[in-house]
């Protein structure tokens, strides 16, 4: 067993919170330990290939987490240095100001956040600048103000995203481009960092041009003699002292060795699932139940969004190559004809043949003169998310082996099926006759939806009081002095836009006060 105590800072994981919090914290000269249970994601041209990546899902981890009834699956989880990001569409998204307050659902109430889109605001716009978000600001009537300008003009759209763009404005409807971290440069493509291709959603990126934890946060801190990464190290439980109120060990599984580091500031940002899996697999006997988790709140109120990812298919061909341009959020938030908020239309990495493969009947039901390759050719793919919400029914347990348990009852299911509809007629505008939508299925590849878990959040909660939340508005633990976590399991609600901007600006904010406690 190896004994390290040399950290000021320890930071769990490397994703969107960690791999930020690491990057906003390297300029303090204080000592960093960043742990990461994967490696450096391969550069290889499977990075590229869709059989490679939806098919055989060469990138999801080997893990088995079960089901409320005990049944296993294999969760859609990427353990590599930059976490969830590497495999991200970078769709970049600022929750709206709603999001922060308390709003009505069909199923029932999405709680306030402790802070508002104000005390937000500032992170949000650096957060966009370190991850070169690319956008067009005040196009999205339902998004909140802003003090900076996007740092690069929105990635333009294709001609056929085109068309639909200008359908959908003639229709009344009001489209926009969508946020992206992509580094693009439109004005100077030979230099161009990124080449706008098609492998973008959903797959690593092969040339680093996509705005990911890894490439943005964390490998410019490689060089840095304040800043230790150890892959390949899985942290497997935090100890503490004996009055509950300190982590004073981080256990962790290397090279099948067991190894324990100490700081005097321990960051969590596994992942929701994996955060809470390692504070239930914590418990002592000052915090019986688990660490922080008095309050019975640790792994509850876990959301992921109820999604739909959809094609729909149209006469014309859709020679798009990188579709996820165009954002609609005409249905966010209340309508004059329904009174609950429906969610977010976004568009899709696009269909190709290779990964629609083992689908072939249903994609080809309304074409069957069509081949697969043609069902591609003229598919169009949209994203839907509604918001679902944080009920404490919906939890991650640990059983006595430390697995992931993961308990799931959707939410909102009548607003996401609304949200289908007004699709199907919105399609109507663009000339896409309804009867050829089709539900994409393989878009996440997963035998059970339960397994479609890459928007996971919400197992630890921020709040102002301890009865009902894990974390204080600083993302420290109530009950522990010295525990902080950074990753979306703060999220008191999931809004119904991506998660990833809101993971990393709430990093940038919690290192901030980390620097302020550290002085
Ligand atoms: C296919 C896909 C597409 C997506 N598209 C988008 C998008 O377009 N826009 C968007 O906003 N979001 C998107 N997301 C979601 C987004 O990537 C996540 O919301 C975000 O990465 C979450 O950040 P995090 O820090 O909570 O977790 P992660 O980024 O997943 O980081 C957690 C890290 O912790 C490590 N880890 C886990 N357990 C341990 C342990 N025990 N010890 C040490 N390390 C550990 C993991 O390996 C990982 O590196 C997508 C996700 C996927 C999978
Ligand atoms: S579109 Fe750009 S960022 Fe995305 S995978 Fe292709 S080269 Fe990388």
């Amino acid at each position: 067993m190896t004994e390290n105590s040399d950290y000021d800072v320890i930071i769990i994981g490397s994703g969107a919170g960690g791999g930020t919090l690491a990057h906003a914290l390297a300029g303090s000269g204080k000592k960093i330990l960043l742990l990461e249970r994967g490696d450096f994601l391969p550069r290889e041209t499977d990075n590229w290939d869709p059989k490679a990546v939806f098919v055989d899902g060469k990138y999801m981890s080997k893990d088995t987490w079960f089901d409320r009834d005990g049944k296993a699956f294999q969760p859609q989880v990427h353990y590599f240095v930059g976490g969830a990001t590497k495999l991200y569409g970078a769709a970049l998204y600022r929750l709206r100001p709603q999001d922060f307050g308390e709003i009505k659902h069909v199923s029932g109430i999405s709680p306030a956040w402790p802070l508002s889109y104000d005390d937000f605001e500032p992170w949000y716009s650096k957060a966009e600048q370190l991850y070169q978000v690319r956008g067009n600001g005040g196009e999205d009537p339902t998004e909140g103000h802003r003090s900076q300008p996007y740092p690069w003009p929105a990635v333009s759209h294709e001609p056929r995203i085109q068309e639909i763009y200008d359908d959908l404005t003639a229709g009344g409807y009001h489209p926009f481009h969508a946020p992206c971290g992509i580094m693009l440069n439109e004005a100077d493509r030979p230099r161009s960092t990124c080449i706008r291709c098609t492998w973008c959603d959903g797959y690593p990126c092969l040339v680093h041009a996509k705005a990911d934890a890894e490439v943005i946060a964390v490998r410019p801190l490689l060089d840095r003699p304040n800043v230790t990464l150890l892959t390949g190290a899985e942290v497997t439980k935090l100890e503490t002292d004996g009055s509950g109120r300190t982590v004073t060990g981080v256990v962790v599984s290397r090279n099948g060795e067991r190894e324990v580091y100490r700081a005097d500031i321990v960051a969590v940002s596994a992942g929701a699932a994996n955060s809470a899996k390692i504070l239930l697999n914590s418990a002592s006997d000052a915090h019986p139940h688990g660490l922080a988790n008095g309050s019975d709140q640790v792994g509850r109120n876990y959301t992921f969004h109820n999604c739909k990812a959809i094609v729909a298919l149209s006469k014309e061909k859709n020679d798009t190559v990188f579709q996820k341009t165009l954002g609609i959020n005409d249905f966010y938030l209340p309508t004059h004809d329904y009174q609950w908020p429906m969610g977010n239309i976004q568009m899709i990495g696009k269909s190709n043949a290779e990964a629609m493969r083992g689908e072939q009947p249903e994609k080809t039901m309304f074409a069957p003169e069509w081949t697969l390759s043609d069902v591609a050719g003229h598919a169009v793919d949209f994203w839907l998310t509604t918001e679902d919400l944080p009920v404490p029914e919906n939890r991650v347990t640990t059983d006595k082996d430390g697995n992931i348990h993961l308990a799931y009852t959707s939410t909102n299911d009548e607003e996401a099926d609304r949200l289908y509809g007004e699709l199907k007629k919105i399609l109507n505008h663009v000339g896409m006759a309804a009867h050829h939508v089709l539900r994409k299925n393989f878009y996440m590849d997963m035998a059970i939806p339960l397994a479609g878990c890459a928007h996971q959040a919400g197992t630890c909660r921020f709040g102002a009081d301890p009865a009902d939340s894990v974390l204080d508005v600083n993302c420290k633990a109530h009950e522990v002095d010295n525990l902080y976590v950074v990753d979306t399991s703060f999220f008191p609600s999931i809004g119904a836009v991506n998660p990833a901007l809101t993971a990393m600006a709430n990093a940038l904010r919690v290192a901030d006060h980390l620097q302020s406690r550290l002085a």
